[in-house]
């Protein structure tokens, strides 16, 4: 796959929206105390009709929690604000609802193929079933599951329709968990890490693999990673996801030309460089705080070397700046 230009690109087309998220926030119960902890909070972006969004972040950022959110997968959550998905508002759907809108209109592929599929039943079952229990008959998806198969480059797809998930490499896997996700044919696919779990090679594969499916459906994709160069070769727009909420997004090349956030500018550091000495290589001091124990003020603070006075004290707000969009102090007026 071709890695996207570092330098400013031109705009994006400007897509109907197909999702429009709205101070999304999630919390989830802490044991038995009768408490909450939150995990997202204040969260806003779009994805237009085709478009690829990534969301980037350390692990605990919470970028799949908001992925999750999107499906309501999670049935202790407590999700509120607005997710509106082609004009209906999925939190105001009961879940009767939402188990139709599943795998028909938004579709998840997870990181690990393997615990996904389940080993005593043949691929060729585990990708007809989404239409099987959305009342297609057997001899239809039969069909239509081997076509999809086909279309995802499953080697000897008709022969191999009743072979069992061990039969197959990680990279089929992936392919057949896709399968699966596609066949009902969603408008939205969430990706979710899927190819943190493939060698480099598979990966590209993979990825090459999304970007002709998603082109070829006019799929929107929203693809979680922690994986910059994912990025950069594959997503339109990025957000960037810090302690539960989005500190910069905008699209992929003027958030890589012009990293706003430090924390932004700290992950863009941190990807190695063919050229670059391993002892060279920069990480970000400290991690990620956990969500019961944030900081005061920019969650970010204690890690960040352009901190200002204001920065422990004070949340910064969200604020367009140039085309991107950006929250920390050094672009409001707190910070000057
Ligand atoms: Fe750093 Fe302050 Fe910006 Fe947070 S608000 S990223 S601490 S400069």
């Amino acid at each position: 796959m071709n890695a996207h230009p570092m330098s400013t690109s031109a705009p994006t087309l400007v897509r109907p929206p197909l999702v429009a998220v709205e101070k999304l926030r999630v919390d989830m119960p802490l044991g038995r105390s009768g408490s909450n902890v939150n995990i997202v909070d204040d969260v806003d972006f779009t994805i237009g009709v085709g478009e690829r969004m990534a969301l980037v972040g350390e692990s605990g950022s919470g970028k799949s929690m908001t992925a999750r959110a999107l499906m309501q997968l999670d049935r202790i959550a407590r999700v509120s604000g607005r997710i509106d998905f082609d004009g209906a508002d999925l939190l105001k759907l009961s879940e009767r609802e939402m188990r139709k809108l599943r795998g028909s209109s938004i579709a998840m592929v997870f990181q690990d193929p393997m615990s996904f599929l389940n080993p005593l039943m043949t691929i060729g079952e585990q990708v007809a079933e989404t239409l099987r229990i959305r009342g297609v008959g057997k001899a239809e998806a039969r069909k239509r599951a081997l076509s999809v198969l086909d279309e995802l480059g499953v080697d000897r797809a008709a022969e191999r329709i009743d072979a069992y998930p061990h039969e197959f490499s990680g990279g089929m896997r992936q392919r057949v968990v896709l399968a699966m996700a596609l066949v009902g044919e969603p408008r939205l696919l969430i990706a979710d890490e899927p190819t943190t779990a493939l060698d480099v090679r598979v990966q590209d594969q993979v990825l090459d693999l999304l970007d002709e499916v998603s082109t070829r459906r006019g799929l929107a994709v929203l693809l979680i990673t922690h994986d910059l160069g994912v990025v950069a070769g594959f997503a339109d727009r990025v957000m960037v996801m810090y302690s539960g909420r989005i500190v910069e997004d905008g699209e992929v090349g003027d958030v890589f030309a012009r990293p706003r956030h430090p924390y932004t500018q700290g992950l863009i550091k941190a990807v190695p460089r063919i050229d670059q000495d391993l002892a060279a290589l920069y990480a970000i001091p400290g991690a990620p705080p956990p969500p019961m124990n944030r900081p005061s003020g920019c969650t970010f603070h204690p890690r960040c070397d352009q901190r200002v006075q204001c920065c422990a004290l004070e949340l910064p707000a969200t604020l367009q700046v140039g085309r991107t969009r950006v929250a920390c102090h050094l672009h409001d007026a707190k910070g000057i």
